[in-house]
């Protein structure tokens, strides 16, 4: 599951864990999207945490601004919500409580691209990946030399870290081991709550215990999360960026695939969009986006070429379903035509029983689809 989902879905499973049992007890699933009407233009597509920001995105389009204005804007939604942990600010850290974020951006007119690894400080880095497309010779910067590339074209160095990601990091932190110095020590009384302490005093006993549950599960599972953005337009011309903080307590410097373009994203003009969410050093392995691109170019639905992606992501483990269960991966596609599609390694539903999905604007509304499942569960 994806983060920004993560912390979504998990508060959406306390709220409504009775609901979820109440449809449990009369043998049914959440109610099924309705598939999104295919071969329309303008369309675009995003990462189920992109649902509220299509419409903006859609806007765009309809007003004949380029593509790639249009996706950029719509993801730029996602970077500046604290709310979301998975990308811009407010993203989990790396294990030394630094937000790293990675982002890339694909133009298909002019076909070309720009991206920004492990970049710190900069709210919204799929702006700089843009920048680094338009206004240098190099594709892609890193590190210390994306963050003076953005301050030269102006943009702030903020603090990345909210009060929520780093109490979380710091959770983390004094769980890791009890061979080291951090958290509370021996001679304390509350030597062994380590978490506790860090809750603000002032919260209920149910805010409380909602955190703590919520930060055990972001221990035993650090998340990963992105947004992905794809568009085409009326007359057919298509743009993408996907944009991320990457995975949660990594070590610093790890890039994943999101700027690595060909992975993270893929844009062909001829053809269509790629891009894709989940453990990102799988998808660097198979180029994941670029082999969509073409598999589309041979023929292959939007749909059929993600699960063809999906599938090279189980070969790389000679299908072996007690490795891949540890992960998931998605991917997103759509093609010149204005047909779109999505691809998830593990089908399984979330506790609220809702299964995997991508977000859709076909011109009319946003709504989420469901993503096709490549294996249906993982917990078989
Ligand atoms: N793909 C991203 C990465 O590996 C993380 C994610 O999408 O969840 O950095």
């Amino acid at each position: 599951m994806d983060a920004w989902s993560r912390r979504k879905f998990f508060l959406t499973t306390l709220a409504g864990s009775l609901a979820a049992g109440a449809r449990n007890l009369l043998g049914g699933q959440a109610p099924a999207a309705q598939a999104a009407p295919q071969g329309t233009r303008p369309l675009i597509i995003s990462s189920a945490n992109g649902l509220n920001a299509l419409t903006l995105g859609m806007g765009l389009l309809k007003r004949g601004l380029d593509t790639l204005e249009a996706v950029v804007s719509t993801v730029n939604v996602v970077e500046d919500d604290p709310n979301d942990n998975s990308v811009g600010y407010g993203g989990l850290p790396n294990e030394d409580g630094d937000v790293e974020l990675d982002a890339s951006v694909m133009h298909g007119p002019t076909r070309r691209a720009g991206s920004v690894g492990s970049i710190r400080h900069i709210k919204n880095p799929s702006k700089i990946a843009k920048l680094v497309m338009e206004r240098t010779d190099h594709l892609m910067l890193v590190g210390p030399g994306a963050l003076r590339f953005a301050e030269a074209h102006g943009f702030e160095r903020i603090n990345l870290l909210t009060e929520d990601s780093r109490r979380r990091w710091l959770a983390w932190k004094e769980t890791m081991s009890d061979r080291d110095s951090w958290g509370p020590g021996l001679s304390d009384p509350e030597w062994k709550e380590k978490i506790t302490g860090l809750l603000p005093s002032h919260w209920s006993e149910e805010q409380k215990a909602a955190e703590l549950a919520y930060i055990r599960e972001l221990i035993l599972h650090p998340p990963t999360g992105t947004i992905n953005c794809c568009a085409v337009n009326e007359k057919g011309d298509i743009s993408g960026t996907t944009t991320t903080s990457g995975l949660a307590w990594k070590l610093a410097g790890r890039v994943g695939d999101s700027p690595i373009i060909g992975a993270g994203l893929f844009v062909d003009n001829e053809v269509g969009a790629a891009g894709s969410t989940g453990r990102g050093e799988e998808n660097i392995k198979i180029c994941g986006a670029h082999t969509i691109v073409e598999m589309m170019r041979k023929g292959m639905s939007p749909t059929d070429a993600c699960l063809e992606a999906c599938k090279r992501v189980a070969w790389s483990y000679n299908n072996d379903k007690a490795r891949l269960r540890k992960f998931n991966i998605s991917f997103y596609a759509l093609n010149k035509s204005g047909f779109h599609g999505g691809g998830v390694l593990w089908g399984t539903p979330s506790r609220s029983g809702r299964r995997p999905s991508y977000a859709v604007h076909d011109g009319v509304e946003a709504k989420l689809v469901p993503l096709a499942p490549y294996f249906e569960t993982a917990a078989s």
